[in-house]
């Protein structure tokens, strides 16, 4: 199945995404990770996007949509994909439809003041990119990550000034495709404000799984 999860930042989606992988056995194709991991491993596209990512702004579509264009080429992604993070813009949704063709597209929905609450309180292990939540799933040791022992951090996205502005970015660029996906018939609705095994539960009702 070729899936992509819409939402806000904080919506959930990384973590869903982490959970639908094991229910429908394909790649989880998360733009952000791959952003991060080139940051990380000062290459060129890292040295390029650090300022862009740090700041909550998007990166160019020319990039992004190359980028995806490449890893949907994989060996792994021809039975099925889950896009987290992309489209997020309406060319990138075009660009998309020209070289692959999806079956659903989930939006996560969930008001800015949950976002807030999510966001502000994350921390994501720097190595594997799992998140963690200061209240809601604390790790089992104070900033370490449980499933690979790396360090925890706050993402400089997730810091008050620059969650705000991803906000804004999303209404303004991403917002739109819900609208998109919708007239294309593609769009199913999911309630992303329960805890994690809830809303689980109702995307795999709400896909038919
Ligand atoms: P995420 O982990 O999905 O919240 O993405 C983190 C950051 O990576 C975003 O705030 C953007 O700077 C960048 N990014 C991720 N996906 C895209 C995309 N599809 N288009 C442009 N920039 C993106």
């Amino acid at each position: 199945m070729k899936l992509i999860f819409l939402g806000p930042p904080g919506a959930g989606k990384g973590t869903l995404a982490a959970r639908a992988v094991s229910i429908l056995a394909v790649p989880h194709i998360s733009t952000g990770n791959i952003f991060r991991a080139a940051i990380a491993a000062r290459s060129p596209l890292g040295l390029k996007v650090k300022g862009i990512l740090d700041s909550g702004a998007l990166v160019d579509d020319e990039s992004t949509i190359g980028l995806v264009r490449e890893r949907l080429a994989r060996a792994d992604a021809q039975g099925g994909y889950i896009l987290d993070g992309f489209p997020r813009t309406i060319p990138q949704a075009e660009a998309l439809a020209a070289f692959s063709a999806v079956d659903r597209v989930v939006n996560f929905d969930i008001p800015d003041a949950a976002v807030l609450e999510r966001l502000g309180g994350r921390r994501t292990c720097r190595n594997c990119g799992t998140n963690f939540h200061i209240l809601f799933t604390r790790p089992q040791r104070e900033g370490i990550c449980d499933s690979c022992g790396g360090e925890l951090y706050t993402r400089e996205d997730d810091r008050e000034g620059a969650i705000q502005k991803r906000l804004g970015v999303y209404r303004e660029q991403t917002a739109p495709l819900i609208a998109f996906y919708r007239t294309r018939g593609l769009l199913v609705d999911v309630d992303a404000r329960p805890a994690v095994d809830k809303v689980v539960e109702n995307f795999t009702k709400a896909l038919g799984l």
